[in-house]
């Protein structure tokens, strides 16, 4: 008899219409799973060496200002730039390139150096979601932006060395890789079956609740049926919205909340704040309505069974397709009882 919880399976992801590989009887391997100690030495709340602080010198030659709460600026090395100028390069439809316009920039959470969303004051992390409200309104209002992403690497683990809380937002001309395939699912999913496909997901987690690992009145934050990261987790909103901006004032709590939330939960897996990409995705600002998105955000953390066991993406999974050991289910089970 298969057994869904012991023996190998492959798993669709119904948002980007690929597979992931699930191993859980590799979890039977010797388990080494020890609470790593913290991070010895406590970071001061300002600190003269960060180019996030207020009032301290960025490499670019700008100084920040005394801010209070959130701040934004255009990132002093952007990866996009607003003047690109428009090209195209096609050598027989073998060599093709674009020229790509957009928008770069740097939001900070809080001028208090050390704190981390699940630390932050409530009131604050409110802030922090307006300011990504405006940030998407304005950036997707200029024509020449069709995506607006809003994200977050936290930990050296993700190549932030820089621990002052803040996210990157990249914008550009064009609908980027990730997005256009969960675009593609959601507009074929509404198309066939008349309806939204993380709305029925949602309804569905939330009636089995064995992926749930936490929720309030907005959001659902679980780890999804397909997930590659073993505690990876993705919140989602409970009423359909495509994106941020639609979020009513309550609703923004709710988002606010529900982060703390989960960061939190995150912080207690392995005893040491825990590194992750967050960011979310939502429609794109290329003009059209696009009923078919439905907003969320993803955490792809790295860790595996401790603090210092990181998972990589090698092998099998560069060549062929995603794997993981531990089952979404024991991995959401986990993340809910701490
Ligand atoms: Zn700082
Ligand atoms: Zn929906
Ligand atoms: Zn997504």
């Amino acid at each position: 008899m298969f057994d869904w919880k012991q023996d190998p399976h492959r798993r669709w992801n119904a948002l980007t219409g690929e597979w992931v590989l699930v191993s859980p009887h590799r979890t039977q391997r010797p388990w080494q799973g020890q609470v790593e100690p913290g991070p010895a030495a406590v970071p001061p709340e300002y600190d003269p060496q960060c180019y996030l602080c207020p009032g301290n010198l960025r490499a670019g030659g700008a100084r920040n200002p005394d801010y209070a709460h959130t701040f934004v600026f255009d990132n002093d090395f952007a990866a996009l730039r607003p003047a690109t100028p428009v090209e195209r390069f096609d050598r027989g439809g073998l060599l093709i390139a674009e020229s790509e316009p957009g928008i770069c920039r740097v939001l900070c959470f809080s001028p208090r150096h050390n704190l981390t969303i699940a630390a932050m004051p409530p009131a604050d992390l409110r802030k922090v979601v307006d300011a990504w409200v405006e940030q998407y309104l304005e950036i997707g209002s200029n024509p020449a932006i069709d995506y607006v992403q809003i994200f977050e690497n936290r930990g050296a683990m993700m190549g932030t060395s820089n621990l002052h809380p803040h996210c990157q937002i990249w914008s550009n001309r064009t609908v980027p890789n990730e997005v256009l395939k969960e675009q593609a699912s959601q507009a074929a999913w509404r198309e066939r079956r008349g309806a939204c496909l993380l709305c029925e997901y949602a309804e569905l987690e939330s009636s089995q609740r064995g992926r749930l690992v936490d929720e309030n009145e907005d959001f659902l934050a679980l780890v999804p049926f397909w997930a590659v990261w073993p505690f990876e987790t993705m919140l989602v909103s409970r009423r359909h919205l495509s994106g941020i901006d639609g979020l009513s004032d309550t609703e923004r709590n709710g988002l606010a909340n529900i982060l703390q939330r989960v960061t939190a939960r995150y912080d207690r897996l392995f005893g040491v704040p825990f590194p992750y990409t967050m960011g979310f995705h939502q429609r794109p600002t290329d003009g059209a309505e696009h009923p078919e998105w439905h907003l969320h955000a993803h955490f792809y953390p790295p860790l595996l069974r401790s603090a210092t066991v990181r998972k990589f993406m090698v092998g099998y999974e560069m060549l062929c397709a995603p794997q993981r050991d531990i089952t979404p289910e024991d991995a959401a089970a986990r993340l809910r009882e701490l």
